[in-house]
């Protein structure tokens, strides 16, 4: 049996980023992961970055007409996704490496197979046993399947499996209207295949502001991409060439298509955890209970990421990760004070940040609503793409800016500036005095 003053469960964002921290100060740290290819996480290995590598490819290629409009003798005829799986391999590759390297470089050991609480103070992995000072979790989350659609891995898939598809299928129904599913959809659509999107709430992206999921809207639908929202699966059929989906709700329909790609959502992970061997409880819904400072029940065990109820981004465990361990170094209970910005990578992309109109409107707030369009962006229009709009939220009394939420072009990039405006309670007079060169995204912010 060995002792390491902290282990760490899981090495995704909120494990990497606990294990290097506490690397850093000194502390002996062990990180516990499945297997070597698994590091990096679900962020690394089937989210973040192989899906913004593939909406990279349909970007570009969403701007082949445009390009040849300006001049560039290019003829683009469309995907080899054999290769762009190859290359996001690499890539994966790539980070992967670069990561173990930083982690080893700062004394990080590893163990790798499944990590099993025995009890408090005992954890198991393949026979051996560890007992711990601190250990935190940090063990994410996995794709929740529908009882009516359980992931097969052929005809019904989940965003694992969409990294190993080496053909586009002609068609596809993603059932989600959230980030994932509208990134998916913005993917497929931009290769030519027949998208349709079954989204059960009234909106997309359900938890962006109602102005900007309705711009969404109007964008997938000037791509020809099906939206049906309001709408749920009610019986599924595999047939020989695919899957006849009965659609019921707002909109009833029965769809045939080649693929399903499940996008409802995710549940914390973590089977074959041994939670209930030790004190530490989760809720209702799976997730590990924390407090505000990142510890659960039992106060040497801590949890970050996607494994606790807060927003699923990997930004959102890094954070909780910093503040955990700077929690188990100073022997204090610092909260996590900062509030977390979201991002769809989909087409048009969006960024949000602070409170929404709705929000502000239903706690009885007096704002303003600021509204400034790309369609008088020059920087938008030299890039092909001027629709959407940016919207800041402020307080009609004080004149603090409260959140905004930016659609359209650079949307996932110049968000950034509202976060530090709204973290830094920056009234709108001193805003709109900030000089923003010329041309750039960025500028729509000086026009509201
Ligand atoms: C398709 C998709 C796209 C996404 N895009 C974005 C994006 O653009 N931006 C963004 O911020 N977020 C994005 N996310 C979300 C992001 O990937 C997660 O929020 C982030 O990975 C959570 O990090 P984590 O460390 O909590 O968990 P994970 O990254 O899930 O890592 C947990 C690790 O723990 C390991 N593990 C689990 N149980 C055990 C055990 N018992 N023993 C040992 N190891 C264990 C797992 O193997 C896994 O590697 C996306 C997610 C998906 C699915």
């Amino acid at each position: 049996m060995r002792n390491h003053e902290a282990v760490v469960i899981g090495a995704g964002p909120g494990g990497y980023e606990a294990a290097l921290q506490l690397a850093r100060a000194g502390v002996k740290t062990l990180v516990i992961e499945q297997i070597e290819a698994r590091i990096g996480g679900t962020c690394l290995n089937e989210g973040c970055i192989p899906t913004k590598n593939y909406l990279r490819s349909a970007q570009y290629f969403s701007k082949a007409s445009f390009f040849k409009e300006n001049g560039l003798d290019i003829e683009v005829s469309g995907l080899d996704l054999k290769r762009l799986k190859n290359r996001t391999d690499l890539l994966k590759n790539e980070l992967r490496s670069g990561l173990l390297w930083m982690m080893k470089q700062a004394g990080i050991e590893f163990l790798y197979g499944t990590a099993h609480f025995v009890d408090d103070k005992t954890i198991e992995v393949a026979g051996e046993k560890i007992t711990f000072d601190k250990c935190i979790i940090a063990t994410g989350s996995q794709v929740k399947d529908l009882p009516l659609l359980p992931i097969d891995g052929k005809n019904i898939i989940s965003n694992r499996e969409i990294f190993k598809l080496e053909k586009l299928p002609e068609s596809i129904a993603i059932i989600g209207g959230g980030a994932i599913g509208c990134e998916f959809a913005t993917f497929f659509n931009a290769f030519g295949v027949d998208v349709t999107l079954v989204e059960y709430l009234s909106q997309l992206v359900p938890s962006e502001d109602a102005d900007i999921a309705a711009a969404l809207m109007r964008g997938f639908k000037k791509q020809r991409i099906n939206v049906l929202t309001s709408s749920f699966v009610q019986k599924a059929q595999q047939k020989e060439d695919g899957v006849e989906l009965h659609i019921s709700g707002q909109m009833q329909d029965i769809i045939m298509c080649e693929t399903v790609l499940c996008a409802t959502g995710r549940i914390p992970y973590t089977q074959g955890l041994g939670i209930e061997n030790c004190s530490v409880k989760v809720n209702e819904k799976g997730f590990i209970e924390v407090n505000e400072s990142f510890q659960t029940a039992n106060k040497s065990i801590y949890a970050v990421g996607d494994c606790i109820e807060t927003l699923a981004y990997a930004h959102t465990a890094y954070a909780e990760a910093k503040i955990a361990v700077q929690n188990i170094i100073n022997h204090s209970s610092e909260v996590n004070s900062h509030v977390t910005p979201s991002v769809v990578f989909s087409n048009p992309a969006i960024g949000s940040y602070g409170i929404k109109e709705k929000e502000a409107k239903e706690k009885g707030f007096d704002i303003e609503v600021k509204k400034a369009f790309f369609k008088a962006n020059p920087k938008a229009k030299i890039e092909g793409n001027d629709s959407g709009f940016a919207k800041i939220i402020v307080c009609a009394n004080s004149g603090v800016i409260l959140g905004s939420s930016i659609i359209g072009a650079g949307a996932a990039e110049i968000i950034h500036e509202m976060v530090l405006a709204v973290e830094k309670k920056i009234k709108m007079e001193e805003f709109k005095g900030i000089i923003h060169a010329h041309p750039t995204f960025s500028e729509i912010l000086s026009s509201l």
